[in-house]
């Protein structure tokens, strides 16, 4: 395939994934099953990326810096969202560095 034909794939399945994640995790309330399925999401989504991104030309050296990138991206963007138990709301840190601790929402200490 050419990277003009993976590049609508790739853009279809980002945009059904986008709509997916919105209502699983800023619709839904179930902060459970929210803890349940971000991270393998956001892993899902970050090895989507890498895959589509080379499938598409962008592979060899760039990958070097790619990869470490997506996995920094991943590994903040697990840390830096919490989800309230008690009124499910999905937090997400505007700092990516700093661990979220009470819901802006409820005020529930988050765990
Ligand atoms: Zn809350």
């Amino acid at each position: 395939m050419s990277p003009d034909e993976i590049f609508p794939i790739f853009f279809g399945t980002w945009v059904v994934l986008g709509i997916i994640s919105f209502i699983i995790f800023f619709l839904g309330k179930n902060a459970q099953l929210k803890r349940k399925l971000w991270p393998p999401f956001v892993i899902g989504a970050g090895v989507l990326f890498i895959g589509f991104t080379s499938a598409m030309g962008f592979g060899g050296q760039a990958l070097y810096i790619m990869i470490p990138a997506v996995v920094l991206i991943t590994f903040l963007n697990l840390r830096s969202t919490k989800f309230c138990d008690s009124c499910g709301k999905t937090i997400i840190n505007q700092n990516f560095l700093v661990k979220p601790e009470f819901c802006s929402k409820c005020g529930e200490k988050l765990q």
